[in-house]
């Protein structure tokens, strides 16, 4: 049987085009060993066109026969990574193929590259399904809400292998290193990753972009420095942005803030994140209009601190976008709690980037990472008496409106419906201490539709997460208009 499958694997490569006729035997060869198997018959069989369907009994085989070390999920995906491997292109045969694309234009390119991270099972479209997506509508253009059941929770038999992990090769995932790499399961499967390469902002090759394997939204990616070197927000970050965006006009791309409390996870590695998306922070409505030097300047409606600047200019938006950020760096208002230095600095910005027609929109996120005694995570950050709901940074991707929630929050709802429904003791279920308040609050509401109502409640605290974040809550939205007036010049 596995003979077939190793055949149908071939097949997939070669219909698929990751895979030439003159590699068959290569790739064929480097399957057995993966397989400890000695022999192989070429055979006739069916096209496959799911992968999953060839790839899984692969896996089980590969069990079954004592290939692997463990049967977590965590190394059976490092085991497929390995085995799809095989057939693929190396790294400078995907650029040369990825360039030779280019050539037709931008997009030919990347629908090539996308499709390719979804043919070999790179980006995990079946699990990505399982993800739960809705939009709330409330005080803003409406929000998207994605609980996240895509990423695999790690599996005891993985971590046990894990043991003797070592962090200092690659030094994080997002290390080109990590390009063919395997190691223990603590690490995403990587040996089927590939990376494209770019120039940005006259750095020639010195960047590299790939998918991301549970997407959160459209055609998810990510452009990484090749060296590991922190993240940064200044002219040079708006820069790269702008240029990766004449290079790939159809995606919008945007930094994480760069700060701890109110930055992405990984800090250390500067990166950025895009896609081919329409955020709901696009669709804000407009406080204020200002018209400048052939750009229009708008103040957004947003739970954020948040302004578009468009123009058809990438030198006056850069010039523009500079100085409304140097302005920020240094501003202060003691009486709405804002401190742009104590020891160190916290005002930053999210920068986003995306064209419209002939028009770059350039947003501008404003944050702060201040502490205080009674908020020591973050002023400018979730609220505690929200962190059942969310607790974690609010990053690029939620600041534009799209929250990303832990699937253990799944669970905890059906919980909760239980105890709503059924007139449990909360007390009985332990994972639903951190949501006593709200089980309290909800139990005072109509319960008729109690699915619809678990929903909208879930926006209504992201929603509130969000505001819990803006730089100007503590003043009036006049105080944030005020204060974008006086920063443009
Ligand atoms: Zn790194």
């Amino acid at each position: 049987m596995i003979n077939k499958y190793i055949n149908q694997l071939i097949k997939y490569g070669i219909n698929n085009h990751f895979l030439e006729e003159d590699d068959i035997y290569y790739a064929v060869n480097r399957i057995l060993k993966l397989l400890d198997i000695n022999s192989f018959q070429s055979i006739e069989v069916e096209e496959e066109l799911d992968i999953t369907k060839i790839i899984n009994p692969i896996i089980d085989y590969a069990i079954a026969n004592n290939c692997l070390k463990s049967s977590g999920l965590a190394s059976k995906d490092a085991f497929e990574a390995q085995v799809i491997d095989c057939l693929l292109p190396r790294p400078s045969e995907m650029n040369r193929i990825f360039y030779k694309h280019y050539k037709t234009g931008p997009l030919t390119a990347t629908n090539w590259f996308h499709d390719f991270s979804i043919k070999t099972n790179y980006i995990k479209t079946e699990r990505i399904k399982q993800n739960i997506n809705y939009k709330y509508v409330g005080k803003y253009a409406p929000l998207d809400i994605t609980i996240n059941l895509s990423k695999p929770e790690k599996d005891p038999l993985d971590i046990k292998l894990d043991k003797n992990n070592s962090t200092e090769y690659p030094l994080c995932p997002l290390c080109i290193e990590n390009v063919g790499v395997y190691q223990t399961p603590s690490l995403a499967p990587r040996t089927n990753h590939r990376v494209v390469n770019l120039s940005l902002n006259h750095e020639k090759d010195k960047w590299g972009m790939q998918y991301s394997p549970y997407a959160y939204f459209n055609e998810h990616l990510i452009v990484l420095r090749k060296d590991h070197s922190p993240m940064y927000v200044n002219q040079k970050t708006f820069q790269e942005l702008i240029d990766f965006i004449n290079k790939f006009p159809h995606y919008l791309i945007g930094s994480n803030a760069g700060l701890p409390i109110v930055g992405g996870s990984i800090l250390s590695h500067h990166h950025f994140q895009g896609g081919r998306y329409d955020f709901p922070i696009e669709k804000a409505q407009v406080l204020q209009k200002i018209k400048r030097k052939r750009m229009t300047i708008e103040i957004l409606d947003w739970p954020l601190a948040a302004i578009r600047i468009i123009g058809s200019n990438e030198n006056s938006i850069l010039d523009m976008a500079n100085s409304i950020f140097e302005y920020w760096q240094k501003y202060e208002n003691q009486d709405i709690k804002i401190l742009a230095k104590t020891d160190e600095e916290h005002n930053t910005v999210t920068p986003i980037v995306k064209l419209d027609g002939a028009n770059y929109n350039f947003y501008m996120i404003f944050r702060n990472n201040l502490t205080s005694k009674e908020l020591p995570l973050g002023i400018f950050h979730p609220n505690p008496s929200r962190f059942h709901i969310k607790k974690e940074n609010i990053g690029l991707i939620e600041a534009m409106g799209m929250a990303i929630l832990p699937g253990r929050l799944l669970q905890e709802l059906e919980m909760i419906k239980e105890v709503l429904l059924n007139q449990k003791n909360i007390l009985d279920y332990p994972d639903l201490d951190k949501h006593q308040e709200w089980i309290y609050y909800l139990k005072s509401q109509p319960l008729e539709d109690l699915d619809d109502l678990l929903k909208k409640e879930i926006g209504r605290i992201f929603e509130a997460v969000l505001e819990d974040c803006n730089v100007f809550k503590y003043g009036t939205k006049q105080d944030f208009i005020n204060f974008v007036n006086k920063a443009i010049y």
